[in-house]
């Protein structure tokens, strides 16, 4: 154990300056297997795992859930970490189709086809209030939909805006569905419920339900899941990596292609996170960012994190004590009324190129990632479609609070 420690403790300082790292990036294909994780309580240990370039899923007091082939299990083992199988990941070959359905008894969820017709039925149902628009198109050409909402919908008013993003990771699909939730909820109670009127209003409320489209429809191909995570572009890209601000820095992504966190050739080479991000900059009006708050959310482990990912330091160039002190009392209070676990982004684990540090760092917009349901373990990215009402209605009043936090921007 003392050898397996100190060995722990040089790889951990051997990669604090940047991501060189020695280890054979995991394959995506062929052979891979659930893992837990044990032993890894803190940050460090995390970041650790994270930096071996392993697929990791969530994390939970000391446990972290991953997906990698059996020699990375070793060599985590060899590190000192407990490891245990938890069974072999299936993933089909070559490109997918467009996916029929959700997988048998997940009906419930929407596929991409069915997400955009969610969107077009908001508008026609509605359409002083919605607006349909896309910011681009994903890497195999689906559009990336954009929906505002807001009264006198068809001009651009002075109100404060506010960003929802959804589904970077493809397998997240409660997120598409969280996305959804804000989408019915700010159209259908308009007429009828005064503090969401109020809401729609005084703001222009976006939302962007399939970040990565190509991915979501690869993860349910063929009436079953595969925990796919990337993009589909080539090897596929960890969009949540691949965002311009201190890009592939500190050893929060890897630049193997095989890597479930790979980070793309440079910022913004992924088609996805290039059109959401230019759709950001155009938000710059003379001079001033019309985009005051944003929430990406993700699952799983049910936290609220902020920026910044890339460094354990509260505070660094871009972000004082006080603006720190903003994201944690505002994490906090969102926190409050959903159960999640506020926390800086990189207590979790060092992540660089994520799209919260972008946000602020380039924009000063006050974003946050939402880890929603599990906490941890099963039912993992899949919970059954009877969880798309409790675990997206949970975080209603968290996204009224954003919203009126974008008032005092
Ligand atoms: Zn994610």
């Amino acid at each position: 154990m003392a050898l397996a420690l100190s060995a722990l403790v040089v790889f951990a300082t051997g990669v604090a300056g940047g991501p060189a790292l020695a280890v054979t990036p995991p394959s995506v294909t062929a052979g891979s297997q659930f893992y837990e994780v044990g032993g890894t309580s803190t940050p460090q240990l995390r970041t650790v795992v994270a930096r071996t370039g392993v697929d990791v899923l969530g994390a939970s007091g000391d446990t972290m859930s991953i997906i990698a082939r059996p020699a990375d299990a070793e060599g985590l083992r060899a590190l000192g970490f407990t490891v245990s199988a938890r069974g072999p990941v299936d993933r089909p070959l070559g490109p997918a189709a467009i996916a029929a359905d959700f997988p048998a008894g997940d009906e419930g969820y929407h596929t991409y086809a069915e997400t955009t017709t969610e969107l077009q039925k908001a508008v026609s149902n509605f359409p002083s209030l919605a607006k349909l628009t896309s910011v681009g198109k994903s890497y195999e050409g689906r559009n990336l939909n954009l929906l505002k909402i807001s009264d006198n919908v068809a001009t651009d008013e002075n109100e404060p805006e506010v960003l929802f993003t959804c589904n970077q990771h493809a397998r997240e699909h409660l997120t598409t569905e969280m996305c959804l939730r804000i989408v019915q909820r700010f159209t259908s109670s308009y007429a009828t419920d005064p503090a969401i009127k109020k809401l729609v209003d005084s703001t222009e409320i976006y939302v962007l339900p399939n970040v990565n489209p190509d991915g979501s429809e690869y993860d349910i191909s063929g009436g079953r899941y595969h925990s796919w995570r990337k993009n589909r572009q080539g090897p596929g890209t960890d969009t949540n990596r691949n965002w311009g601000y201190k890009w592939g820095c500190c050893g929060g992504s890897s630049g193997s292609t095989g890597s479930e966190t790979y980070r793309g050739p440079s910022a913004f080479s992924a088609p996805e996170t290039k059109a959401v991000s230019d759709y950001v900059d155009s938000r710059r009006i003379g001079g001033v960012q019309q985009i005051k708050a944003h929430i990406d959310f993700h699952t799983y482990s049910e936290l609220v994190l902020w920026p910044f990912g890339y460094t354990y330091n509260d505070t660094a160039p871009g972000m004082t004590a006080a603006e720190a002190k903003t994201f944690s009392d505002l994490g906090k209070k969102m926190a409050a009324t959903n159960g999640y676990t506020p926390e800086q982004s990189s207590d979790l684990y060092i992540t660089d190129g994520a799209v919260n540090d972008w946000m602020w760092g380039n924009h000063k917009i006050l974003s946050f990632t939402f880890e929603m349901y599990p906490k941890g373990g099963n039912p993992g990215f899949y919970p059954p479609d009877e969880q798309i009402v409790p675990q997206t209605t949970r975080n209603d009043k968290a996204v009224d609070i954003l919203l009126n936090a974008a008032f005092t921007r």
